[in-house]
């Protein structure tokens, strides 16, 4: 069975094609800027620009036609609802047009499982950090949040610091670049027992930059600061709930740093850091054909988007 999938939820448009035991394609076009943030309507237009184009070159690397398709699955929500509508509809006329079954997947279980296919993590502490969303979460019957930030996730403070320093969108491999010549320089430290908070930190980073610190020191210290925080939360999460695994994932992933201070926890407590492969990190259509693929046997009727859709309100039939 060969599932199309599309991701439309924020900065990225992506085609995956899955078959049941490979990703056979996973092209994508991220929207970037040299300065300033993303404007959801802007984003929205860079989608309808590229889509047709992410198709071909999607079916093309898969070396099939849209006829030997089975299933198309696209990211139903949450996300951008400017950005989300886009790919509903795309994904919609795709599956009238050429008669396919349809299903409208959660982004968030798609990150996570897709991770799990990666990797040999079997039943890990998840620590899922994206541009949007930055969560602690565990599967107990269904995936269940235990700890998330109280403001901005990681992701968004990162963007959010990069774009008041002038580094432009995407802001995360920008200041891991940076950050290898920093050093460290004390930021506030932001743990409410199984919670984070991001906002305060990019507050007194910006300070400290228009007081004339340097952008490395600045960016190794936010890093420093923000994955120690998630570090502390992913190991309470472990000794409470005695689970044996993390697994990082979302487009935080990408960060080497992170990996390895992950890793350094993991070690010392005898547990198994994974951590999701580059091209699984950020959002990308493979992980929503391979999340249309686990829950092939649904069928759905209405299609729509969901900006606010939560991982806790879904039954994981297919687990
Ligand atoms: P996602 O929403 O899962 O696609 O993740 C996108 C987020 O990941 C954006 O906020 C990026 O700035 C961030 N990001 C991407 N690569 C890196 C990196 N190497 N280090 C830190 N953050 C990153
Ligand atoms: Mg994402």
């Amino acid at each position: 069975m060969k599932v199309l999938g599309l991701e439309a939820t924020a900065h990225t448009f992506s085609i995956g094609i899955f078959d049941g035991k490979y990703v056979l394609a996973n092209e994508k076009d991220t929207f970037t800027t040299k300065e300033g943030g993303m404007i959801p309507n802007e984003v929205a237009k860079h989608h309808v620009k590229v889509s047709e184009d992410i198709l071909f070159r999607a079916l093309k690397k898969a070396n099939l036609s849209i006829e030997d398709i089975d299933l198309i699955a696209y990211s139903e929500g949450p996300g951008l609802a400017p950005c989300l509508k886009v790919g509903k509809d795309f994904a919609v006329g795709l599956s009238k047009k050429y008669k396919k079954k349809l299903l409208g997947v959660n982004h968030i279980v798609a990150h996570l499982e897709i991770g799990l296919f990666c990797t040999r993590a079997k039943d890990p502490v998840f620590l899922f950090c994206s541009g949007a969303n930055t969560q602690v979460i565990m599967h107990e019957d269904k995936y269940r949040i235990f700890g998330e930030s109280l403001s901005i996730a990681i992701g968004n403070a990162f963007d959010k610091f990069a774009r008041e320093i002038g580094l432009g969108f995407p802001g995360g491999p920008k200041i891991e670049e940076l950050a290898k010549k920093g050093k460290y320089v004390e930021l506030p430290y932001c743990v409410k027992g199984m919670d984070v908070d991001f906002s305060g930190i990019v507050t007194r980073a910006v300070q400290l930059y228009k007081k004339g610190y340097s952008k490395e020191d600045l960016c190794f210290s936010l890093q420093e600061t923000c994955f120690a925080m998630l570090i502390e939360v992913a190991e309470r999460a472990l000794a409470h709930c005695e689970k044996k695994e993390v697994l990082l994932i979302g487009g935080v992933a990408a960060n080497r740093r992170f990996s390895v201070m992950l890793d350094s926890m993991c070690k010392s407590r005898g547990v198994k850091a994974y951590t999701v492969p580059m091209e699984y990190a950020g959002d990308q259509g493979a992980m929503i054909a391979y999340q249309g693929w686990l829950e092939r046997e649904r069928v759905q009727k209405k299609f729509d988007f969901n900006p606010k859709w939560r991982i806790d309100d879904i039954k994981t039939f297919w687990k």
